[in-house]
């Protein structure tokens, strides 16, 4: 293992473990594949501030050192991530180094893979993990946030030239395609897909395949047809809508579940998954074994159900935008287990950032789901969940409320936070993860001024067993920074005395300017962006920009997104692959006025031959400012 880390007591701490995820990982591959270690050596390499998770050569993985040295009470999603990207990296020296894709449009096929096996192969090493609802957790609220998007991609998508291939990456390709094989792997049995996963390694190794090749094998092992199955999942975009339709009659309650394709062509996506209807009269239940493909799937229930709520996807293996009820959450809440409140707040948030869904029976507007979010975090205990509402809480905050609505549920808001990480949990590492949303959302003067307590450690406010890492004084300087601007000055100097790390030290210095109260210092960084030897570190980049398009600062931020959109091409062309979309996302992420939106649809109108693969990007990371201006034109209060 080759390193740089200053603090000795962080790589003690976390040595042994790197390697033994390292050997796990091998050993199970070994078995899976029933093929030994196929190259002579395996080191790992940590590079700070590296612009990837990792990157899987030959002989040396390089990691970035973050990623594997992790700071003191790390929690269960940073020990599962890591375990997660060695699992990743490992898989690779099969799916992708002993078979290679063929040409780069099939570049996903090793990351579903090396995604795919690394869930399996991480299960085991965290046994009181719930497996199907960490998946679900990891994979679905990505994957529907592009493909729920005007620019979403097929998983596979033409490459006529080499130069673009960096475009092919993404969270179709990391998020969706495994929700894709898990279904393909149901399809066919565990044991078969193995088979044919196997006889694909050997047929292929030291060689290059293509993705209908594997269809090829597989196709041969089933009834289905598998090329028309993978036409649609692989070869298109986007998810069905589930529309839930009941009749009543004499009989009593026939309900029809089907898949509409709102692009108007008709297509459908063959898949099982479990659907559960809850009769609050009666306390009753049913399970259901839902086939959904070009034909509805029905199911009659006699009259005692006739009000019946609703939870789809209950196993969470199914994928759409399906038909929900909000009430489940509360009036079932202790009889669901964790997938299925895993699967209902998915659902929920999906339905929310509908806006065509605003208004209609039984939607929640936002200030409501906040209500329902609460009633969540307050009750919780499983950290996969809380993460979940976390990150929903966030988006909905930032994104979806107005000015006032915010500062009305800010209060409130705040405190119920700071009681969940003070007094609800006994967890450090949940108390951090409460504590991190807590410092994101705060806004009120009374909790600014207990953060920056907390942060100038001036022993006034102490929160038990709360441990903050450099890392964490350096962000929590960062957002004090921007939320007390009168400050600012002197909150960065006294940061960047005390920052210990040479190299955190160098990427604080980088993205002092954006903390600035003084907004010609901030819009000098933005200037400076335009020069290519500025952009070197991508994640130094990345973070100033965060910084520049904080929410608070929307006004004064929206005129660096046309010149953001305009070095869009010469970003792709001198950048990393994942640059592009991550300087879009932290350019439009935080967004969401009408404004900014007509500024990108002026900007592909008056660019009407741009290039095809940056325009998807583009639209999908407008998309949320795109649906949340909308939401908001019907929700705010004027
Ligand atoms: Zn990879």
């Amino acid at each position: 293992m080759l390193h740089r880390e200053t603090d000795k007591e962080k790589v003690e701490r976390n040595k042994d473990l790197v390697f033994n995820l390292h050997s796990a990982s091998i050993k199970w591959l070994e078995q899976y594949t029933g093929i030994k270690y196929p190259f002579k050596k395996l080191d790992f390499a940590l590079i700070p501030s590296f612009q990837y998770g990792g990157m899987e050569h030959v002989g040396a993985i390089q990691y970035q050192a973050n990623s594997l040295l992790l700071d003191e009470d790390p929690s269960q999603n940073q020990l599962l991530g890591r375990a997660s990207l060695i699992g990743h990296e490992v898989a690779h020296m099969w799916f992708g180094n002993l078979v290679t894709m063929d040409w780069f449009n099939d570049v996903w096929t090793k990351e579903v893979f090396a995604n795919f096996m690394a869930a399996k192969m991480v299960n085991p090493s965290f046994p009181e993990i719930n497996h199907d609802l960490n998946f679900l957790v990891r994979h679905y609220p990505s994957a529907y946030g592009v493909d729920r998007t005007e620019g979403a991609n097929p998983i596979r998508q033409n490459l006529p030239n080499l130069n673009e291939a960096g475009q092919m990456y993404g969270a179709i390709i990391y998020n969706k395609a495994p929700i894709m094989m898990r279904q393909l792997e149901s399809l066919l049995g565990e044991e078969t897909f193995q088979e044919g996963i196997q006889e694909y390694l050997s047929t292929f190794g030291m060689k290059n395949a293509t993705w209908p090749d594997l269809i090829n094998i597989l196709d041969q092992k089933t009834q289905v047809d598998l090329k028309k199955w993978s036409e649609v999942w692989v070869n298109t975009s986007g998810r069905p809508v589930f529309k839930l339709e009941t009749q009543e009659s004499e009989q009593g309650i026939a309900a029809s579940l089907s898949q509409v394709d709102m692009s108007g062509e008709g297509r459908s996506w063959p898949q099982s998954f479990k659907m559960e209807v809850f009769n609050p009269a009666q306390n009753g239940k049913k399970e259901l074994e839902v086939v959904s493909a070009d034909e509805p799937y029905e199911v009659n229930l006699d009259k005692s159900w006739n009000s019946f709520e609703l939870l789809a996807n209950s196993n969470g293996m199914g994928y759409g935008l399906f038909p929900v009820s909000y009430e489940l959450l509360t009036s079932q809440w202790d009889e669901l287990s964790e997938l299925e409140k895993g699967a209902q707040l998915i659902n929920m948030y999906e339905s929310l950032l509908e806006p065509t869904n605003v208004g209609k029976e039984g939607q929640a507007s936002p200030t409501r789901y906040i209500e329902l979010l609460k009633w969540v975090l307050v009750r919780e205990k499983n950290q996969l969940l809380i993460g979940q509402a976390l990150g929903q809480l966030r988006n909905v905050y930032w994104s979806l409320l107005s000015d006032d609505q915010r500062n009305n549920v800010a209060p409130d808001l705040e405190r119920t936070l700071f009681h969940c990480m003070d007094d609800l949990h006994d967890d450090p590492s949940i108390k951090k993860t409460f504590f991190n949303t807590f410092s994101s959302i705060t806004i009120t003067d009374n909790n600014l001024t207990r953060l920056y307590s907390i942060w100038s450690d001036d022993k006034t406010v102490s929160i038990d067993k709360l441990n903050l890492s450099e890392n964490d004084y350096i962000g929590l300087a960062s957002n004090l920074s921007i939320k007390m601007p009168e400050k600012a000055t002197e909150i960065v100097a006294a940061q960047m005395e005390r920052i210990k790390n040479p190299d955190s030290k160098r990427r604080f210095e980088f993205i002092a300017p954006t903390l600035s109260n003084d907004l010609a210092t901030r819009d000098a960084f933005f200037e400076s962006l335009k020069e290519e030897k500025n952009r070197e570190t991508e994640s130094w980049v990345l973070g100033g920009l965060g910084n520049l398009h904080h929410p608070l600062r929307r006004e004064e931020s929206i005129k660096y997104i046309l010149p953001s959109l305009e070095l869009l091409q010469e970003i792709q062309q001198t950048g990393d692959i994942f640059f592009p979309t991550r300087w879009l996302g932290q350019t439009l992420g935080d967004h969401n006025s009408q404004q900014a939106v007509e500024i990108v649809d002026g900007f592909l109108k008056d660019h009407p031959n741009y290039n095809a693969q940056l325009k998807m990007k583009i639209q999908q990371s407008v998309d949320m400012a795109k649906r949340a201006s909308e939401i908001l034109e019907k929700t705010a209060k004027k």
